[in-house]
Parts: C-alpha cells; structure tokens; sequence
C-alpha cells in the first residue's frame, strides 16, 4: 500500500472567487467539521494515485479539507493483476455492462478477499478507532468489515453506477453485497445508483467537484496553450518553434512541459487554425473513443475542416485498468481502417502519467483550444472531464446518461445525445457547433457560470462535513 502525499491548500483563494456568502457558509461547515472530528483523521483509500476521476478529486478536495485543519490520508490499496480484472469486471458491471464476461462465483471472492487482507493489515496499522475511513469503489468495500472490527466508522463513497438495474449490474451488486453489511454510511454521485437493498436514511448523494486553481483548471494565455500543444506535439508548429512553457504546480512551485505526447497520425499535427473536437478519456470501452472517431469520420461534414484528437493516458499509466491496452488497440485498428484523407484528420493521444501536475497542464491546455469538447460515455458515474470542459467556456456534445444529466441541461449548457450510440445524432451536434460559433459561444458562457454555480471544492466538501455530522 502505497500513502499519497497530501500538502495543505489555503482555501483563502477560493473562497475570493465564490463570494462572501458562500464563503460564510464554507467556513462555517468547516468549523463544525473540525470540532466534530477533533484530532481523528479522515483516511480515504482507492486503488490508484493517477488516471481517471476518482485520482484527481482525492488531489484537491484533500489538499483544501487539510487546508482547513482536517487531517486527511490517502491510501492506495495493492492489487494483483487477477485482483484488477475481477474489480474491472464489477466496475463494468455497475454501468450495467458485461465487460469481459468472465466469471464472479466463489473463485473470485476468493481473490478479492486474498488481495485485500494485507492491504487490510497495513491500513489498520495506521487507523486508529474512532477515526473516519472513507473507502472509494469495488476495489475497496472488501476492507470495511476489518476496519469496523477495529473501531473505524466506515464509509463506502462509490463513484460508478447507472441509472437502470439490468443482469449486469444486479451480478455486480451480488458480489459486493456481502463486503457492505458493516458499512454505516453510502455515498454515490446519484441516488438512482444506489441498489434498492440499502436503507435509503444511510445514502448520501455527493455530486464532484474541480479545483479553478489546479493545473488541470487554472486559466493560461492563448499563447500558453499554443505553446504547450505545440511543444507536446498536439498541435502544429506552423513553422514557428515554441520553448516549453511555465507552469504553477498543486504546491504553488513552478513546473515545466518538458515532455512530448505520444500521438498517433499519418501527417502533421491538426493546424492551430483547425477546428479541434477533443475527448479527453480513460481508454475505457464506456467511453466509447471509437464511437467517436466513427462518428467523426462518417457524420461530420469535412468541410469545418476539423480535426478530432483523442488523448487518454498512456496504457501503463493506471494501476487498476487492466483494459486500456486492449481498448487502445482497437482504437488503432478501427483508425488504420479509415482511409488516408479521413485517418489524417484523427489523431490519438496518450500521455505518459509520470507527472500528475504535468499531465493536468498539458490535458488543460487541449481542453482550452477545442472548439468543441466531446464525451460519448455509454454510461457515465458523473464525467470529471464534462465539468472541466464547462469550467473552460468550452461546448459540450455528451450523452445523456448518469452524472452528466446533472451537469448539462440540453440545449442551455451543452448539448446532450438521447442515445448513446447514435451516432449520426452526435455527429449532427458536433457540426451544429462548429457550424454556429454563436450558439457554441453561448453554450460555453452559460456552462461556466454553471460550474460556478454548482460544482466548485466548498459544495463539495460541506456536503462531506454535512456527512460526517450524520455519522454520530
Ligand atoms: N484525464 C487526464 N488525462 C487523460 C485522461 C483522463 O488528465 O489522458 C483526467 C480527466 O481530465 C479527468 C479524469 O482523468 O480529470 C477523468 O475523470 P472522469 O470522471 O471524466 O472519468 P473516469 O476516468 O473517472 O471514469
């Protein structure tokens, strides 16, 4: 196991951007949450410090709550390969899909339980009674009935579900179900994912959050972006070379992009002038990353001149997806079948995980130059990359499914996609914004100001104090 560094962010500069009235209720929660918790520490496990959504909430929101006296951990859980394929295979199961298909009888528990126990042994070594374990996913429900027996009030924050029970999620379900009986609170990003067997007085619903501050979301100059992306190789040079670019780090130092983007094309990289449709995604199959080059190639008309680049994490750079490779390589396949003219407007981007700080800049600065952002997810817990587009005044075209609901409302914020698959209808919604940049400038504005709204660090972390009080 494996203790992510957390260092303390002052809240003092978010609270400047949301105002003195939200900045009141803030501090007030936080001190109630202080009192409250008086010396016991919030421990949080998950199974991977980078790649993906759960990662990138735990960096900030943890950084803010130590920030206001909270003593906050970050623990990640070990796993073998075997132990990753049956918590992926649940993970899928969850978004109601049958991901590899393979089996979830009393082999896999065996595993499950067998990878977990010295994960569970070195945890105890470090949580005290009394203290609040916050356990993130199916990779970590396994550890609360240790950690009860020990004296830990435990809480089991699931970030993945889906709106609708089918035979896959009702098999997911039935293999945690036995691992949740000592769990004494439940988060979920939507109440419809919560299953119908737990008592509804012990299910909270916490939506996410983004940090304005963090690499990933602070602001940078158009010759900023232009100078990453160029120096990266995400976008062309033009015949103009661009020195790496300065970058603030979480803990206020300086950075550097020194590193170039693994991308796969046939020619040069989109021209800066090129309209640019970006998804940003794990290589995960409810991403659906060929769906959305096939309905680039097929329903959006050539002659906005755009480019679409795709850009997911290098496939050795999270621990605990043992599919992005295989879901790369189809990614591959399906774009070495297009033909050249197509294959040359489609560019796939994976980005080394070395350095979180480094990644979120580089991943900052594509989502700032598309004119459009995409998010095809087939099933979705709430979609990270959907609010970082929002934050960014970028528009949205995102399928109507989970968490996504609650961030766009359909033609005010974004545009959302009745069905996921349909791809002459996404393809139709990319090409309207292209075609109409006042209407994608109005729907950026307004998804900004949602952002603003609705989803920055204090909602989210008065939600947890808010929580917290309901655990005594
Ligand atoms: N992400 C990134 N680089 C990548 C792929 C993903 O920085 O190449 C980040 C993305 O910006 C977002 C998170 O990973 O912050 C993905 O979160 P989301 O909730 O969209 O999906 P999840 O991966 O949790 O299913």
């Amino acid at each position: 196991m494996q203790e992510v560094d957390i260092q303390a962010l002052d809240p003092a500069r978010l609270m400047e951007l949301i105002g003195p009235v939200r900045a009141q209720e803030f501090e007030t929660a936080a001190v109630a949450a202080r009192r409250l918790l008086d010396g016991r520490r919030v421990v949080n496990v998950n199974s991977t410090a980078t790649g993906g959504g759960v990662a990138e909430l735990l960096q900030t929101l943890l950084a803010y709550a130590r920030g206001v006296g909270v003593d906050t951990r970050w623990h990640v859980i070990d796993g073998t390969s075997a132990f990753f394929d049956i918590t992926k295979r649940i993970h899928n199961h969850l978004y109601g899909a049958p991901g590899d298909g393979g089996p979830l009888g009393p082999a896999e528990h065996v595993a499950y339980e067998e990878a977990l126990r010295p994960n569970a042994d070195e945890l105890l070594s470090v949580v005290a009674p009394g203290d609040i374990v916050l356990l993130h996913d199916p990779q970590t429900a396994g550890l609360a009935a240790r950690l009860r027996e020990e004296g830990a009030r435990v809480v089991w924050r699931c970030h993945v579900g889906c709106d609708e029970t089918n035979e896959h999620t009702a098999r997911g379900w039935e293999f945690l179900r036995p691992y949740l009986d000592d769990v004494e609170a439940f988060v979920f990003t939507r109440r419809e994912f919560a299953p119908d067997w737990i008592d509804p007085a012990l299910v909270h619903v916490i939506t996410p959050s983004l940090d304005p501050f963090a690499a990933k979301n602070q602001a940078l100059a158009p010759e900023e972006v232009r100078g990453i992306l160029v120096y990266t190789g995400l976008v062309a040079d033009g015949g103009r070379e661009e020195p790496s670019t300065v970058f603030t780090r979480r803990d206020g130092s300086r950075g550097r992009v020194d590193r170039r983007v693994d991308v796969l094309q046939t020619g040069p990289p989109p021209p800066d002038d090129a309209p640019l449709l970006v998804q940003v995604s794990r290589w995960d199959r409810m991403k659906d990353m060929p769906g959305v080059m096939r309905a680039f190639a097929d329903h959006v008309d050539r002659s906005h001149g755009a480019h679409l680049t795709l850009m997911g994490p290098s496939v050795h750079g999270v621990a605990d997806d043992p599919e992005g490779g295989s879901v790369l390589d189809e990614c591959v396949e399906l774009w070495r079948s297009f033909p050249e003219a197509v294959r040359n407007r489609i560019h796939l981007a994976c980005v080394p995980m070395h350095d979180p700080d480094e990644v979120a800049i580089i991943t900052n600065a594509l989502q700032r130059h598309a004119a459009v952002v995409a998010q095809k997810s087939l099933a979705e817990g709430f979609g990270l990359t959907v609010l970082e587009a929002m934050w960014k005044h970028r528009p949205v075209v995102a399928s109507r499914v989970g968490g996504i609901t609650d961030q766009i409302v359909d033609g005010r914020h974004g545009l959302l996609i009745d069905d996921p698959t349909d791809l002459e209808a996404f393809g139709a919604a990319v090409g309207s914004l292209l075609a109409d940049p006042v209407l994608a400038a109005r729907l950026g504005a307004a998804a900004y100001e949602r952002a603003h709204a609705e989803f920055l660090g204090d909602r989210h972390l008065e939600r947890y104090a808010a929580l917290f009080l309901a655990l005594e």
